[in-house]
């Protein structure tokens, strides 16, 4: 039993942070929540004066596996390649990330090794290959390329394309066959292919429906990478749970969405980091430009579907150099919704969405005790969180699994 005593309390609800907060830990889940003195028992006392708990942070849109700019991710020595990606995982943890949802690339051996305990690292639910049409956002091949339909190399997907109805239900069979736990669609283009542009759509309604069916058949969901209206109106009738990016959403878009209870699923810090260093990494000035473009429209698509009333998670996106920079995202969305909603988003509203409402995302007597302990108080200045040295502690179903400074006094 671990008690928590002490601590300004942030429950990831969206309501107002709780000082002198004490909490229960028993087998893996929170027991008890109260404010003031506690009863101490025979529990290790964890004393969190001057410091606040938090859930866990859940990136909803993270690429775990994409160690470095996609292009160049199968062309270097596949075991440096293995152990950077185990090291990005457990560097993911100690940036208080408990649950990544990933987003294509990451293979589903990486959540197995993390699962099983060989490596440190988050809950990691992985997408395997992103579905792609031809010449669509994950259809990686240049023009005379000849590869294979499943581009996977062992190690790393880049993406499964496939075309109509029967060949888009063979993809999702086949990435869920290889372990995924949902399935990633390009539903329209993207900024760093190249065959593309934002304003394409990509799939038929009738091919994304087969794809969230066949998801639908093993009690999974789909998300969909979606900018434009057009195609956030053919994932959402699909009936996808989330749209990804969603940067060029329109009113009747965001309507659609609320609607359709459909989540949005922002991804503003790879758009603020790429614009900067994007050349560095290796995306040619077009892609740089198209990235600019999103970034100015992603502040105004968050501000519509947040007044239409869009349920709205948190996605980082972030690929390569950028990956210890995934808490960037609650700083740049809480200048729409502010704070404490940026910290619901990235912790409650992103274990809606990938199905752990019940038990995960909130400090809350029963749910799962995935916890952080961060110094100072992240509702006054939501920047602590992008710095791994102001994170004391952070707790895995009530285990102490990475741990700044100990201070037990007991
Ligand atoms: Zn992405």
């Amino acid at each position: 039993m671990t008690l928590l005593i002490h601590a300004t309390l942030i429950d990831g609800t969206g309501r107002d942070p709780v000082p002198d907060s004490w909490l229960r830990i028993e087998d893996g889940h929170i027991t008890s929540i109260g404010t003031g003195a506690a009863h101490r028992g025979d529990a290790d006392v964890i004393d969190c004066a001057g410091r606040t708990v938090l859930p866990g942070l859940i990136d909803a849109h993270a690429h775990l596996g994409a160690t470095d700019y996609l292009d160049r991710l199968t062309s270097g020595s596949r075991p440096e390649y293995a152990a950077t990606v185990f090291a990005e995982s457990s560097s993911t943890l100690r940036h208080g990330y408990t649950t990544i949802r990933d987003a294509g690339y990451t293979d589903a051996g990486f959540a197995r090794a993390i699962a099983n305990g060989m490596v440190a690292g988050p809950r990691l639910l992985v997408s395997n290959g992103p579905l792609s049409q031809t010449g669509g956002h994950s259809d990686l091949r240049r023009g005379h390329d000849r590869q294979p339909a499943v581009m996977f190399d062992g190690l790393v997907w880049t993406g499964v394309v496939a075309d109509g109805v029967e060949q888009v239900r063979w993809a999702a069979r086949e990435v869920l066959r290889a372990g995924a736990h949902q399935v990633k669609v390009m539903a329209s283009g993207g900024c760093a292919s190249h065959g593309d542009e934002v304003t394409d759509t990509q799939f038929t309604r009738e091919e994304l429906t087969a794809i969230v069916q066949e998801a639908g058949a093993r009690g999974r969901h789909v998300l969909a990478h979606a900018y434009n209206p057009e195609a956030i109106a053919n994932a959402v009738h699909a009936g996808v749970r989330s749209i990804e990016h969603g940067n060029l959403l329109d009113e009747e878009s965001a309507a659609l969405m609320a609607a359709q209870g459909t989540f949005l699923v922002p991804t503003i810090a790879t758009f603020q980091l790429l614009s900067v260093d994007g050349r560095e990494m290796g995306m040619s000035r077009e892609q740089v430009d198209q990235i600019d473009t999103v970034l100015a429209s992603a502040y105004t698509s968050l501000r519509i579907a947040l007044d239409a009333g869009v349920r709205i998670g948190s996605g980082s996106d972030v690929l390569g150099r950028h990956q210890p920079r995934k808490a960037l995202e609650l700083e740049l969305q809480a200048r729409v919704t502010g704070t404490l909603e940026a910290i619901r988003s990235a912790t409650s509203v992103n274990a809606e969405i990938v199905g752990r409402g019940h038990d995960l995302g909130a400090v809350r007597p029963g749910f799962v005790a995935d916890l952080l302990i961060v110094d100072g108080d992240p509702a006054e200045d939501i920047t602590v969180l992008q710095d791994p040295n102001a994170i004391h502690a952070v707790l895995q179903a009530g285990r102490i699994t990475v741990e700044r400074r100990p201070e037990r006094t007991s």
